[in-house]
């Protein structure tokens, strides 16, 4: 029997450049500053919290939002730190990632023809969801070397059809955050509209320099009409653990369950537990912007010395870097030479475009020990 014919629903994927250059990392025995993960352990409370859990016999499913006490806790956090009340039993979700939120949010408001408002370089997971839903995704390019919106181009793109607006804030991979004038600019364009907001907010944390993040949350308006997504995985140092949550108001939460009890039904029982023990220590997410700003500045006095020039980076754990004072070699060739000539691995930044845009950019994860960036370091300097 022959196999049967189809045609690809995604003919444009392949296998993700997390995937390629972590494996090449591994082949080359090079440090992995690409796919953004720690490499350092995660706190010993969060897994005795998990191993209690399981002893104590939560093996099984869940409810299908999510645990409640996790629900109510997550609830109160927002409200302190945000301002706005999300009702536990009917505007939180918890989910196994932010990927799987991102998924359903987009999967319940998208439908064939409907076009959603995407900021160019992103994610890579929005395209391919959109187009699955048989969405068509309009780009607006950050402003190179600064990566801000253009807002002039992003008015002329709305239209009746636009059914959805893709954020991300602080952004992977560019390390830039939106101001609250950001914020108000996007209020503007979207009132007296229909429009649905997805804000992808994994890395609120992550924010440095004394910045605040603006969170849609904050803005009624904004909230009134948004999915906001975010991440334990980033929070706690388990990116392994793909536990996320999705905050929306009951009628888009509403349809975001219908789709997520079929992609998953529920997210993984000990895990919630753990988080919802994690969450009666606020110090442990309000000191964590500190936390990576310190790796951030070690990463960039050492860097000072190498011929990279340094973006900056706001917010996120990623550093950009320009090397065309290295070489005009593409970006990718670039990454990969490096990876395997000199032992250190990056991200390309072209393949958060669709047109692979080519600024001759890398992205440097430095969610990582002092010792592996220091080490990084050393070689970088050599290029
Ligand atoms: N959005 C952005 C911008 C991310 O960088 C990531 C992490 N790769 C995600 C969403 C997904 O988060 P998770 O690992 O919890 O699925
Ligand atoms: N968010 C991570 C990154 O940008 C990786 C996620 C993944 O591997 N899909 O590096």
């Amino acid at each position: 029997m022959a196999t049967p014919l189809i045609s690809s629903k995604l003919p444009n994927v392949g296998t993700t450049i997390f995937t390629v250059m972590s494996q090449l990392a591994v082949e080359y025995r090079a440090i992995n500053l690409a796919q953004g993960f720690p490499d350092f352990p995660c706190s010993e409370r969060l897994i005795e919290y998990a191993e209690r859990a399981m002893r104590d016999g939560w093996n099984q499913y869940a409810p299908m939002p999510g645990m409640k006490s996790l629900r109510e806790k997550l609830s109160a956090k927002t409200e302190t730190l945000y301002g706005r009340c999300y009702n536990p039993d009917t505007e939180i979700t918890i989910t196994p990632g932010g990927t799987a939120a991102l998924f359903s949010a987009i999967s319940a408001v998208v439908g064939a023809g409907d076009e959603v408002i995407v900021f160019e370089p992103f994610y890579d997971s929005y395209i391919p969801v959109i187009e699955l839903a048989g969405g068509v995704a309009l780009r607006s390019k950050l402003r190179f070397p600064e990566y801000r919106i253009d807002w002039d181009e992003v008015r002329t793109l709305v239209s009746s059809r636009t059914k959805l607006i893709i954020l991300n804030t602080p952004h992977n991979p560019t390390g830039t955050v939106w101001s609250a004038d950001d914020m108000l600019a996007l209020q503007a364009i979207v009132r007296d509209t229909n429009i649905i907001i997805l804000s992808d907010e994994v890395y609120e944390h992550i924010i440095f320099d004394g910045r605040e993040h603006q969170s849609v949350a904050r803005f009624p308006e904004l909230a009134e009409r948004s999915f906001i997504v975010f991440s334990f995985g980033k929070t706690y140092h388990v990116t392994g653990w793909k536990v996320g949550y999705c905050l929306a108001p009951e009628p888009l939460m509403r349809e975001f369950r219908k789709v997520h009890q079929f992609v998953t039904f529920c997210t993984n029982t000990p895990a919630q537990h753990a988080f919802a023990g994690m969450l009666d220590d606020p110090m442990f997410y309000t000191e964590l912007g500190s936390f990576y700003q310190q790796k951030r500045d070690h990463f960039r006095t050492l860097l000072a010395a190498s011929r990279f020039e340094l973006l900056p980076s706001e917010g996120s754990y990623f550093q950009l870097a320009r090397y065309d004072a290295i070489s005009n070699e593409t970006d990718t060739d670039f990454a990969v030479r490096v990876t395997k000539e000199y032992g250190v691995a990056t991200i390309p930044v072209s393949v958060f475009y669709s047109d692979a845009t080519d600024n001759k950019v890398v992205r440097f994860c430095f969610a990582k020990t002092e010792k592996t960036l220091t080490n990084a370091a050393e070689i970088l300097c050599k290029i």
